[in-house]
Formats: C-alpha cells, structure tokens, sequence
C-alpha cells in the first residue's frame, strides 16, 4: 500500500513528499481509512509509529472541505482539537501537523503551559481549524475566553494513558462537556488499563480498534539488557558504557528530576556532552536541550519519564535505564524510544539489589527474561568520590573507597510537587537540602563517625547528626 492508495488531496501528498514518505506505517494503514469514514478509533500504539499522521492526515483531508483563505477569524473555527499529556509532546505533534497541512489554507495553533499566554491568545483570536493543546493551558484560554471549542467536530486525545497518569482526568472531563455531543473522537494509548477502557467507553462511540503491536509487547527490533551493579556504582557503569560503545543520541532515564540532573552534571564532569530535562526545568531550557540534542550539540539526554514521553527523536540508537521505572509500563515506553522506522536499537538497563522486583515486573509485564549483561572490564571509579565530594563530606579518611550514596536518602524529603515519583514508591531524593550544599569541613568527629561506618546505609537522623558534628563528642 502507499499513501497515493488513501484518495487523500494532492496538497496533503505534496506535503508527504515533501516529508519523504511514501509507504504508510502499520497503524497508518489501518487507522487512515477508517477516520476518512467519520469512524470512531481506539488506536493501541506507541510513539515511534507513525500514529500522529495516522490521525492528523484523515483530519487534514476532512477538513478540507471547510479550507478557506478568508482573513476572518469567523471562517477559521476551531474544529479539530488534539490533546497532549506533554508540551514537548504538544510541540511534536504540531510540528508534524503544520507539515502534512503546509500546502492547504488550513491553520493549525499549539497551547500548552509555561508559557507566555499572549502569542498562544493572538494565534487562537486570529481564527485556527486545527489546536494542539496540553488540557489544562486549554482550559485557561477557555476562561479567558479566548478560544470557542462549539465547532469542534474532531477531538484526537493523544497518549491517553500518560494523561490519566499524570492526573489530567477532570481536565478532560471539563473540556469534553465543552464540545458538541456530535463529533468523531479517536483516542491513542500505548497501554489499555481499567481506567482508560472505562475512559474510552464513557467518551467513544462504537470504535473501531487499531493495534499495531500488542499492547506491552516490546518493540521488536529492540535488544535488550540488564546489568546489576551496586546502586553507587551506577553512574560509573552509564559512563563506562557510553564509552566503551562510542555512545551517541543516548537517552539515559532516571527517576527522579534530582536525579537526572545529577547524572547529567556527572557525566559532563567526565567530560561527555549531556543534559538533563525533567520537570523542574523551564519551558525554554527544555526545548533548548531538544534542540542541541537534536542537533548532536548534546549526546546524551538525561531525561525523567514525564519529559520524555511522546518525544520524537528519530535515529536513536540507544537508551539507557540508569533507574528502573517504578511502573512496569513506562519501561515500554522508554525502550520504544530506540528501535524505531525500521532501525535496531539497544537497551540497556542498570539495576542493583533493591531493584529486584522492579525487573520483576517489567519481565512479567512483557512476558520475557531480559539477558543479564557481562560486567567483565568494568571497575568502578573510586576515585571519583574524593572529586565529586566538594563539600568534603567523604574526604575523611577511609572514604576515598567508601560508596556514594546518592540516592539514599540522607535526610533530604523527596519533591513531590510536581507528581513525577508515583504515590506509593520508594521516597528518592528529589530536591537537595540546601543544608548539603553549604561548604563543610568535616570535624574530627564526623571523619571518625564516616569511618567506622563506610558503606552501611545510612539512616537520615543519624547521618545528619553525624555530619553536624553531634553524634560523638570528643
Ligand atoms: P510518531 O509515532 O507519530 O511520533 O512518528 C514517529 C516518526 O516516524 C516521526 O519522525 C515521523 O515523522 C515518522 N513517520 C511517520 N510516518 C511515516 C511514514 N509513513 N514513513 C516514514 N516516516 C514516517
């Protein structure tokens, strides 16, 4: 099959060419044909596939029929609406949905948060067919009256699954009771739980199901591993690996904003191009760090599951796990970053002891044993504590081979402002205690404390004692 089999406008095939395409995706050549009947869809697909010209193509060629180039905003009602868990998502689809309806006079606008409200109000008064919104910036725009959703025939919820995760559900409600009750609605997930079957039936009517690969079924042409090594020893495994395979275009996981962050100015303390973007970054420093990872200024991007989501970035070789997601399924959706349009990927997964059932439940969830990886010619750097340390918590003598602890928690709370640790998972370090970044001199106390306890974990109250000097007295 290829695209010119769809009847779609010459201005669309125009676009695809333009775009290089010529043959459809799977998920494509199922779901084009079906939305060209005003059909509603249930599509069960991952990022990577082809899913977002798969609904925004049939979108473009039925609204075609309203296309106009009148200058008044009264002729350009909104009348498709296509809502994304992420900004970074938000932005990619937009991308793509200005590209396949460059040659049409139809007009496409995108809204998310952090963002400035006034060019996304200009655009929105100035008359757009097509809105990519993030649900609770769209809201905003509602009530300031900005944007009339009483035209809107179309309405794409894209990445389902992550917008109920990220509690996005009375958004949703919200604007659905703002729509015409007669509209045709296609909803993407690439996992189908109780909550978004329920979702799908409160707001589909009769859909037709497109799948393209079972839902949890690892992306094919990904290989996968898993090295387990001990917790602080992790970062100097991602190092060593990167390395060791001349790894660029790496997107390396982490769980946590803190976390990512500290990997990130780790790995370019040993002097690797990487940057970190999670949630706790602004708008523009994270569409900055796409940008240069895009454009191979930066190899590796550090990213927490809640940035990463959904982004498009082609000719991925590789990523890496450097925490094991607490949610089996985000692991699907990590690893189906690489692998993608036909290339092979890799990935690799770190894990210590007290991730066990984590690794559990991802080779539960897709039904396979991931190969453990030889270790051989790894030794981790002791000699980075004593660097790392500049606040001279471990230059104490007997330290310099003692491991960092950097994720146990030292007393610091864990972040939770921003939901992207799940209720329910082990309390990581999120925000550092600006107490920890104070210059410190160890006593002599503490250095005494520090030795006679190297590498036992250390249990917050007692450790912070230790480091303020209270815990034995001289
Ligand atoms: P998506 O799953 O929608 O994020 O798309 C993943 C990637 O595949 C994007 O970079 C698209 O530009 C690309 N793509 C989508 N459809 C096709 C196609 N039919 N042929 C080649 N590349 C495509």
């Amino acid at each position: 099959m290829r695209f010119a089999d769809f009847g779609l406008s010459p201005d669309i095939q125009r676009a695809l060419t333009a775009q290089g395409y010529v043959y459809p995706t799977p998920i494509q050549a199922q779901a084009i044909p079906i939305v060209l009947k005003g059909r509603d869809v249930m599509g069960a697909a991952q990022t990577g596939t082809g899913k977002t010209a798969g609904f925004s193509l049939p979108i473009i060629q039925l609204l075609l029929a309203h296309a106009n180039s009148s200058m008044s905003p009264a002729r350009h009602p909104v009348r498709a609406l296509i809502l994304t868990p992420t900004r970074e998502l938000a932005v990619q689809v937009a991308e793509n949905v200005q590209a396949y309806s460059q040659f049409t006079p139809l007009r496409t606008c995108v809204v998310f948060g952090g963002m400035d409200m006034k060019p996304q109000t200009e655009a929105l008064r100035r008359g757009v067919e097509i809105v990519i919104a993030t649900p609770g910036r769209l809201l905003d725009h509602v009530e300031q009256k900005n944007i009339s959703l009483a035209q809107v025939q179309m309405l794409v919820m894209d990445e389902a699954d992550r917008m109920l995760d990220m509690g996005f559900l009375p958004d949703l409600q919200r604007i659905i009771n703002l729509l015409p009750k007669q509209r045709q609605n296609l909803m993407f997930s690439a996992t189908f739980s109780p909550e978004i079957k329920k979702l799908a039936n409160s707001f589909l009517t009769d859909p037709v199901t497109v799948e393209v690969a079972r839902s949890n079924a690892t992306a094919d042409r990904v290989t996968q591993v898993v090295y387990k090594v001990q917790e602080d020893h992790k970062r100097d495994l991602v190092a060593h690996l990167l390395r060791q395979r001349e790894l660029k275009q790496v997107i390396v996981f982490s769980n946590t904003k803190i976390g990512a962050s500290r990997l990130a100015r780790g790995l370019e303390q040993e002097g690797m191009k990487a940057s970190a973007i999670h949630g706790d970054k602004t708008q523009q420093e994270r569409m900055a760090a796409l940008e240069a990872f895009k454009k191979g200024e930066i190899d590796i991007l550090v990213a927490t599951d809640v940035a990463a989501r959904g982004l498009d970035i082609s000719d991925l070789p590789c990523v890496i796990n450097f925490d094991l997601p607490y949610n089996a399924e985000d692991y699907v959706h990590r690893i189906g970053r690489t692998g993608r349009a036909g290339a092979s990927g890799d990935a690799i997964s770190i894990y210590s002891d007290k991730d066990e059932r984590l690794l559990a439940d991802i080779e539960k969830l897709i039904k396979q044993t991931i190969p453990r990886g030889d270790l051989s010619g790894f030794t981790p750097s002791s000699s980075r504590v004593g660097r790392d340390d500049r606040h001279g918590e471990r230059r104490a003598s007997g330290s310099s081979s003692a491991p960092r602890r950097e994720f146990e928690g030292r007393g610091e709370r864990g972040d939770q402002r921003t939901g992207e640790r799940r209720p329910g998972s082990p309390v990581r370090r999120e925000k550092v205690d600006p107490w920890f970044l104070k210059p410190y001199e160890p006593s002599k106390s503490s250095a005494q404390v520090q030795a006679a306890q190297p590498a036992a974990p250390a249990k917050p109250k007692r450790q912070l004692a230790a480091l303020l000097g209270g815990l034995r007295k001289l």
